[in-house]
């Protein structure tokens, strides 16, 4: 069948790529169909808020953005407040986050250089219009290497493409994507992968994933070099686990719906759980410090979130409600505060970040 013929009028002409590719080339990776229908997403619409498919931290309230701010001014303030120093922010969806952050941050004092890596051009666009004066990157190696980063990324090393492998029958595979004519489909590679399971693992039941985001652990490692050489902290929040974990954690979400991973490639967002175990060995290999992970509710709770949802309903009484409710989204254990984490990395000399006390 001519794959052109499946082109609808919300088609990214990802599907009909990536049948092209399978054809000639055969499977692809699980990693290869996860970058590349995240690059086409996030490049097609802005996904974020109640329109679009899902609804981020910074998006549901400026208390979240403000925290951030406010975490970094405290410890920019005790680190002697450097004249230069910059706000790196990983994946900054809208802008919100940034936004609000450096709005407090300004009251402190602390004006920082602004750097935000962002790869869909369409994000970008929003950025600009909230944060005009930002510099943008493809990564962290175009961005000065002379004084202390301030680095946040929020729900971005979640939308990094995962590498699965699989226990099949005859031993270890990459997981891969074939298309069997009706849809995509993951299955076990041919091509043997046991020498890249540990022993420990090696005997593990057929049909058992381990999942590895090698992309993430590269850019952690990347971040923790950078911290180690300039100082600084880096703040990493997401959706996790904090003990090493088997089976496949990628999901699928469009129009705040979960759906099938490999349906409609470049239509919905994939993300897959970070493994913040990982995060931690990953500075202990970078030689710099690593602070929690703790919940997130935990987090913005010893930050003082809750007096500052009080304060905002006194000065807005009309939205007293609507700021409650988006208090307890943020910090309820049953609601965000649980399954989202905060981790911290702290370059030498640099202060301990307030919240991860014990
Ligand atoms: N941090 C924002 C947006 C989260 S969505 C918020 O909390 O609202 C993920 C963000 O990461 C988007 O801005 C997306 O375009 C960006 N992104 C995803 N993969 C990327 C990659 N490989 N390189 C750069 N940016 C990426």
């Amino acid at each position: 069948m001519d794959a052109r013929e499946d082109i609808g009028p919300e088609d990214t002409g990802l599907e009909s790529i990536f049948r092209r590719l399978i054809g000639a080339t055969g499977p692809i990776s699980v990693a290869h169909y996860m970058a590349e229908a995240n690059a086409h997403y996030y490049n097609r619409a802005d996904p974020l808020g109640s329109a679009g498919d899902f609804i981020t931290a910074p998006e549901i309230s400026q208390m979240f953005g403000e925290m951030i701010g406010l975490w970094l001014a405290d410890q920019w303030q005790r680190a002697g407040k450097p004249a230069l120093c910059h706000y790196v922010e990983f994946g900054p969806g809208r802008g919100t986050l940034a936004s609000d952050a450096l709005r407090v941050a300004e009251r402190f004092g602390l004006r920082p250089a602004v750097h935000l890596i962002e790869g869909s051009s369409r994000l970008r666009q929003a950025q600009q219009t909230l944060i005009p004066q930002a510099t943008w990157h493809d990564g962290l190696d175009s961005v000065p290497r002379e004084g202390p980063l301030l680095i946040v990324a929020n729900e971005f090393l979640d939308a990094l493409p995962v590498r699965q492998i699989v226990r099949a029958e005859q031993g270890w595979r990459e997981r891969v994507v074939l298309h069997n004519g009706e849809r995509f489909l993951p299955v076990a590679g041919a091509r043997p992968m046991d020498t890249a399971v540990s022993a420990a693992l090696a005997d593990s039941p057929v049909g058992t994933i381990l999942e590895t985001c090698p992309a993430a652990s590269g850019m952690a490692y990347e971040i923790a070099v950078r911290l180690k050489a300039q100082s600084g902290t880096a703040l990493f929040i997401d959706y996790g686990y904090s003990t090493p974990q088997t089976g496949s954690t990628l999901q699928a979400v469009r129009a705040h719906q979960k759906v099938d991973p490999f349906a409609d490639p470049g239509l919905a967002d994939l993300t897959a759980l970070v493994d913040f175990a990982q995060l931690k060995q990953i500075a202990l290999a970078g030689d710099v410090d690593c602070l929690g992970p703790v919940g997130q509710g935990d987090w913005l709770m010893a930050l003082g979130i809750g007096e500052r949802a009080a304060t905002l309903a006194r000065t807005q009484p009309s939205q007293a409600q609507a700021l409650m409710d988006a208090l307890d989204r943020l910090v309820s254990p049953d609601q965000m505060g649980a399954l989202f984490k905060v981790l911290a990395y702290r370059g030498p000399g640099w202060p301990q970040g307030e919240g991860f006390a014990g």
